[in-house]
């Protein structure tokens, strides 16, 4: 295993075990859960946004470890973000993980660059991409509960 290999495993295992935000935000203006039943990942996104902007972001749920740590990873990266700011972000993230498109712009993504490797197989992908979905829902108050399936 390469240096970076070796960093990036560290920084998915350290996010994992020690997720930032994790907790409950009691004056949050967005709550949504999402499901991944394919893994039996699941979490609750509490977003607090003001004039479209990103206040905070917590997080509280079960999962393994590549949809804690992405969770984690996402609430610091999108903290003081506007609105669609993050939709960039996303995509951006979307593509990293899914390759659609061999020529990315990836530098907004900081040590998320990490979970790059998930593309490699395709059920992780709904791993690391449930809590930018759950995200994405609770930014727009979509109505119905977010499931990878
Ligand atoms: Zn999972």
């Amino acid at each position: 295993m390469s240096d970076i290999q070796e960093l990036y495993r560290e920084l998915i295992i350290d996010h994992g075990r020690r997720p930032r935000n994790f907790g409950v935000n009691a004056v949050a203006n967005h709550i949504k859960e999402g499901f991944n039943p394919l893994c039996g990942d699941q979490l609750t996104i509490y977003l607090l946004e003001e004039g479209g902007v990103i206040r905070d972001i917590k997080f509280e749920g079960t999962g393994c470890a590549i949809s804690i740590a992405s969770a984690s990873m996402m609430s610091e990266l999108l903290k003081g973000k506007t609105i669609q700011q993050a939709e960039q972000i996303f995509n951006c993230f979307h593509q990293l993980v899914t390759q659609k498109t061999s020529d990315q712009d990836v530098e907004s993504l900081g040590k998320l660059k990490v979970l790059a490797g998930v593309s490699q197989f395709p059920a992780r992908v709904k791993c690391a991409t449930l809590s930018w979905h759950t995200m994405m829902a609770a930014m727009h108050d979509r109505p119905e509960i977010v499931s990878t399936e």
